[in-house]
């Protein structure tokens, strides 16, 4: 049954909100506490974090500036894949080498299957559907570049790959006049995102992990042998922390924060269920989750109840009039690529930040000389895999179950401060630009 939680001043608008039933809200700090860790941020890192750690026996706390899945967690595609790292596994293997290429893909597999693995053993309905995801050419000429990263996954990584003409993806359902053929690739699968944030927040309570909501840290400095994490009702001393903000963490929480995260939004349009004839009439279809082969990339699926979800990338700054205009923009992009459904407008609408690191690559580990103070951020818009087993990692790391060697080298750098980092935002609109016109 479809709820809107109007009443609550974090709701976004989301068709994930609306699909869930009043969310438990954690109560914010109020006075000071000691624990072991204190991990900030609420997502599928921060949370996948707490649960390892509260497992082991290890006194954690976890705070949000909201509630749990008010970050890109709770408001995500739920395309539950591969991914972590703007850069190709072509440029992977030229900057890490081929073994450590081919551990970060085990890494990101292993992530996928960390998700179905939890999702099986809390028995959690997260509405999943989608046996793997399909890539779509937009153009004739991307047809080629599957074909090629067919070879090139095959032969460098054993990933067995299917490819699919124009016709084939007629037959299949994936009807639209921008695709001109597809490659299928196996691994992952589709979910309601808020659902499983929730679950695995249900989790870390259930473990023992301490979750405060309306709890944002504005500061974390030394006190003796620990670290002080301040709010504004009071404060935690802890011997470790995780920062877990990703695209929404303070520049300021830690201080080393500063310019070394990018935030940049991604927006989601969801329409009302769609019926057999509409569906037919643009001859979609498949409940495969799909994506296209541009660089700012479109991603779509048809939800378990028949409606469809449109997403789009490249939104940088958060006025209203910049948001109006990435709005407009996929609406034009949605009936270009679905013109039987021009016609169909969204029924929900919304936006979130993906965060985005100055090498392209996520760090999962120790900030040098901030000892005990962790990193597990920086998923570049592909984040439930990638953060859930980070999360699981960086947890290990604390207990000294595991060692950063024992990471793949691609997650294990730290973030570099951007360049004139003030500028940021403005030369990635200037790249953004490139990349649009790379894509036509
Ligand atoms: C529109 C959209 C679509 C996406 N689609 C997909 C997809 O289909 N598949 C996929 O894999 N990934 C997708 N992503 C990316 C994915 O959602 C993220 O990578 C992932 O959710 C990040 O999880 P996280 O726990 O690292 O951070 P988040 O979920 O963003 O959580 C960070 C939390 O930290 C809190 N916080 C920050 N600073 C502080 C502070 N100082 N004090 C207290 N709390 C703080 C925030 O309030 C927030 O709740 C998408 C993202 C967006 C925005």
């Amino acid at each position: 049954m479809l709820q809107r939680n109007s009443d609550t001043p974090t709701t976004i608008g989301s068709y994930w909100e609306a699909s869930i039933q009043a969310p438990r809200q954690d109560r914010q700090l109020m006075g000071n506490a000691l624990f072991d860790v204190a991990i900030i941020g609420a997502g599928f890192a921060g949370l996948s974090a707490a649960l390892k750690l509260a497992q082991d026996g290890v006194s954690t706390c976890v705070l949000e500036a909201e509630q749990v899945g008010f970050g890109a967690s709770g408001r995500n595609g739920g395309f539950c894949c591969l991914g972590g790292t703007k850069l190709d596994e072509r440029t992977l293997i030229r900057k890490f080498g081929l073994e450590e290429a081919r551990k970060f893909v085990a890494y990101q597999l292993a992530g996928v299957n960390l998700v179905e693995e939890r999702l099986n053993l809390w028995n959690a309905d997260v509405d999943r559907h989608s046996t793997g995801e399909i890539f779509l050419a937009h153009r004739p000429r991307d047809v080629a570049s599957l074909q090629d990263d067919a070879g090139f996954l095959k032969e460098n990584f054993g990933i067995k790959t299917r490819l699919l003409s124009k016709d084939d993806l007629e037959k299949n359902g994936f009807g639209g006049p921008e695709f001109y053929g597809g490659m299928h690739f196996p691994y992952g699968f589709a979910l309601n995102p808020m659902k499983y944030v929730h679950a695995l927040a249900d989790q870390v309570r259930q473990s023992g992990g301490k979750i405060f909501g309306k709890s944002q840290v504005s500061g974390v400095t030394r006190d003796g042998d620990r670290w002080r994490l301040e709010t504004e009702h009071g404060f935690v001393r802890v011997r470790k922390v995780v920062l877990a903000g990703n695209g929404y963490a303070r520049e300021d929480a830690p201080r080393w924060l500063q310019g070394r995260t990018l935030p940049v939004m991604s927006s989601i349009q969801v329409t009302r269920p769609l019926s057999e004839q509409e569906l037919s009439a643009q001859n979609w279809t498949s409940d495969i989750m799909a994506a296209d082969t541009r660089i700012l990339l479109h991603y779509f699926r048809l939800l378990p109840d028949r409606r469809f979800l449109f997403g789009t990338r490249g939104g940088i700054f958060e006025s209203p009039k910049s948001l109006a205009n990435m709005r407009k923009r996929a609406r034009a992009d949605f009936e270009r690529m679905f013109p039987a459904w021009v016609r169909i407008e969204p029924e929900f609408s919304w936006h979130g930040n993906v965060c985005l690191a100055r090498d392209l690559t996520p760090f999962v580990g120790e900030i040098p000389h901030m000892e005990g103070v962790y990193s597990v951020m920086g998923w570049h818009g592909s984040g439930i895999a990638m953060a859930s087993i980070s999360g699981e990692k960086v947890a290990g790391l604390i207990t000294g179950k595991i060692r950063q060697q024992d990471l793949p080298a691609v997650v294990s750098s730290p973030l570099r401060r951007f360049p004139l980092a003030t500028l940021r935002k403005l030369y990635l609109q200037g790249a953004y630009w490139w990349y649009g016109w790379q894509d036509r």
